[in-house]
């Protein structure tokens, strides 16, 4: 039995944000703008966005103090920010740390959370409405029920969720995410491709997202090295973008597994960017899951018209190393972490300590990306 559930009025093209938004509004909105530093603004989102309000008469706050691997502390003062100016509704503009952020300030605020709550989602009864606008092509939050904030007490980034935190609406536009460096662009894309990936991973595998899965993976397969010698092309970062959003669908139905887990440690401690911890242990992960999911990745490989060797040297080209020293006291410490999470739960077979320090023992040293 498969079940699917997206809630989220998707919007996917060039000016699909200008053409479409003001017609979700109403005068009565009053919007609180997540945010981090720049990269509203070099995408060319706030512009665009804060013009159509303006012009609208719809009220808006911006709060852009949202960082790379959001923290507790943080969001808690963004929804301070959205209950002193009476705002009842958020837009998150940017990767997926900001529109993480705004998920997480909608439901503190909704709630009246004081501290941790929202990682119960038991706790999580009611959320004001959230709009998301990305600028990465990675994460695919704008069709996830999920959020990923950090501990900071336990120094731990936890992901968090509930139906009722799906965006309301996401606006997807190809050209914010032309302003996007090179290393960003691999990072985020290789995130996707863990998404889409883990789709066949996980123990709640769903047949129903199958097609997005296998056209997912094609997509950044033949079209991510491209991109990274054309990043003005529009119609290769539509592409990137078509293929996060397909991960986030996937990844809504399927949840993230080990790979995700064993990413993490390596952002908290090593300040490793998200996909990149993802891409680092890619490859293991994948021979360590292959008999249990052969069949399935056996016809993905098909799809692609290749061997899973060819895979591999598909993922060794992309040079994914990180700068980082993973000695025997981080092993075993966050071996033990990865152990605990929730998303062990979903492996497709029995993982136990000496499997992750394997990988661990594996990650590679960095040589920068070629090019
Ligand atoms: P990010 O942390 O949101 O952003 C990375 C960097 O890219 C930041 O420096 C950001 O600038 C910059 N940037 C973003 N868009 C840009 C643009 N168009 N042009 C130039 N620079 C731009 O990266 P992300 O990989 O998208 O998100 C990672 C986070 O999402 C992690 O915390 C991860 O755990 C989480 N995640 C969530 C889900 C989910 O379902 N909720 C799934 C996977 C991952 P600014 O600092 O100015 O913003
Ligand atoms: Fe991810």
């Amino acid at each position: 039995m498969y079940n699917y559930f997206m809630p989220t009025n998707i919007f996917f093209g060039e000016n699909s944000l200008k053409e479409n938004l003001i017609s979700k509004l109403s005068s009565d909105n009053k919007i609180l703008i997540v945010t981090g530093k720049n990269s509203a603004k070099i995408s060319g989102v706030q512009s665009d966005l804060t013009e159509l309000l303006e012009t609208n008469k719809i009220e808006y706050k911006v709060f852009d103090k949202i960082t790379e691997n959001p923290k507790l502390e943080t969001v808690h003062e963004g929804a301070n920010y959205f209950l002193q100016n009476n705002c009842n509704m958020v837009i998150g503009i940017g990767g997926g740390s900001p529109i993480d952020s705004a998920k997480a300030i909608s439901i503190i605020s909704a709630n009246k959370f004081t501290n941790k709550e929202f990682y119960d989602s038991e706790k999580i009864q009611k959320a004001f409405p959230i709009i998301a606008i990305p600028t990465t092509s990675g994460t695919g939050t704008e069709a996830t029920q999920y959020s990923v904030i950090t501990d900071t007490e336990k120094n731990r980034k936890a992901g968090f969720g509930s139906p009722i935190m799906f965006p309301k609406y996401s606006f997807l536009d190809p050209k914010y995410t032309i302003s996007l460096p090179k290393i960003i662009t691999r990072d985020t894309a290789i995130d996707a491709l863990s998404h889409l990936i883990e789709g066949i991973y996980s123990n709640k595998r769903n047949k129903i997202v199958y097609p997005l899965i296998y056209d997912g993976v094609k997509l950044i397969f033949e079209n991510l090295k491209n991109t990274l010698e054309n990043p003005n092309d529009i119609h290769l970062r539509e592409k990137l973008m078509l293929a996060s959003l397909y991960g986030g669908i996937v990844i809504a139905q399927t949840g993230t597994t080990m790979q995700h887990a064993i990413g993490y440690p390596l952002t908290t401690n090593f300040g490793v960017s998200h996909g990149l911890a993802n891409g680092v242990v890619m490859k293991q992960i994948m021979e360590k899951f292959y008999p249990a999911v052969e069949n399935d990745l056996d016809e993905l490989f098909t799809f692609l018209n290749i061997q899973k060797n060819d895979f591999y040297d598909w993922l060794d080209s992309l040079d994914l190393g990180i700068n980082a020293n993973l000695n025997s006291e981080f092993i075993e410490k966050n071996t033990a972490q990865v152990l605990g999470s929730k998303n062990m739960l979903k492996n497709p077979m029995e993982i136990n300590s000496d499997d992750i320090m394997e990988i661990y023992s594996s990650v590679r040293g960095l040589r920068g990306l070629g090019g």
